[in-house]
């Protein structure tokens, strides 16, 4: 039967990226009936350095967008990735059938390990084998992300099918689906339309966030690298333009229209034009989501119960999986 799985990092501030990669495509699953278990990546944030003091009001952070953008916690299972033992425990056992081959080829390492990889945490390097036992300890079918994660969702199923076959218990595992979908799977930095957007992109000017106001988006959508041509009428005529591109995918995704609708409406003007009108329409597409989010975190005790039960819920479905797995690597058993 169908579950899907996915999480958020407790890492910092949320952004658009996110909201439209993750979060939204969340909610459209849930309300269309699937069983959705949803955490907050605390485990996964501390492969970088994280404020002992920040890391709990991050976790609470992430678990009130849910919320905001309509998880449901009657429906959807909400939890902290720490306070379920089960998935450091089957990380552990995925440590031992994953090969070093896979993981160094793994291209988010390479990325936030940067020049001196010798000074990333080993947790940096190990980080999708805990992302397959996330996955795999809920024996998920479909994990709902954004496109940066697809190779990291490949590995999972590497890890699920050689776990499978070197124990001789087909099956057990299933092979599941990534599914990168919705009308921005990959949200660009404002600042350079090579690379995504990025919690931990050090500059903030390369994301709007879930929490910024209304004159700082504005600003930061006026800031956002561009370049002097003015809006082509095809999508093709963008290719090569990718800050460009991004912008317009954007207004699409926030407006809930096709790109060509919004070519149809802006070409032949400039980003003189098109920017404030971009910045309108992701105030107006955030403004609730950040509002509930205020709120909810005004008073945390609202967000801790959904975190508590959550994990009670999580608890009882990862457990017994992490119990059989022990029994099938032979481990000892009064
Ligand atoms: P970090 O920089 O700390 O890795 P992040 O911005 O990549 O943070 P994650 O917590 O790693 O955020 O990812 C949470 C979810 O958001 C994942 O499903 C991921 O694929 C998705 N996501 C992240 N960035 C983008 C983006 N720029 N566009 C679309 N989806 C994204
Ligand atoms: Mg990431």
């Amino acid at each position: 039967s169908r579950r899907i799985l996915s999480g958020i990092q407790a890492s910092g501030a949320l952004h658009l990226g996110n909201y439209l990669g993750a979060l939204k495509r969340f909610t459209q699953l849930q309300d269309a009936g699937a069983p959705c278990f949803l955490f907050v990546a605390d485990l996964h944030a501390i492969t970088v350095w994280q404020e002992p003091e920040k890391l709990a009001a991050q976790t609470r952070e992430i678990a009130a967008a849910y919320l905001a953008s309509g998880l449901d916690p009657a429906r959807s299972v909400i939890f902290p990735q720490s306070a379920v033992r089960a998935h450091a425990e089957l990380a552990w056992v995925f440590n031992c059938v994953a090969r070093l081959g896979w993981l160094d080829r793994m291209t988010q390492f390479k990325e936030k390990s940067g020049k001196h990889k010798e000074r990333a945490s080993v947790g940096l390097y190990t980080y999708p084998v805990l992302q397959a036992a996330d996955i795999l300890v809920y024996k998920a079918t479909e994990v709902p992300t954004g496109e940066d994660q697809k190779q990291h969702l490949e590995l999972t199923r590497d890890i699920a099918q050689k776990f499978n076959n070197d124990f001789g218990v087909p099956g057990f595992f299933p092979i599941p689906d990534p599914v990168i979908q919705g009308p921005a799977p990959r949200v660009m930095s404002l600042r350079d339309g090579q690379a995504k957007m990025s919690k931990s992109d050090p500059s903030d000017l390369s994301r709007i966030n879930l929490t910024d106001d209304a004159d700082t988006i504005a600003a930061k959508v006026r800031k956002a690298k561009t370049d002097p041509e003015p809006l082509p009428e095809t999508m093709e005529e963008l290719e090569g333009r990718s800050e460009a591109k991004n912008l317009v995918t954007l207004y699409a995704a926030l407006s809930d229209q096709t790109k060509e609708a919004v070519l149809a409406e802006f070409a032949g003007q400039g980003f003189g034009a098109f920017k404030p009108k971009l910045a309108e329409v992701a105030v107006a597409a955030m403004a609730p989501v950040t509002a509930e989010m205020r709120r909810l975190m005004a008073d945390p005790a609202e967000i801790d119960r959904v975190l508590a039960d959550g994990a009670e819920r999580a608890s009882a479905v990862a457990d017994p999986v992490v119990d059989e797995v022990k029994r099938i690597v032979g481990f000892w058993r009064a």
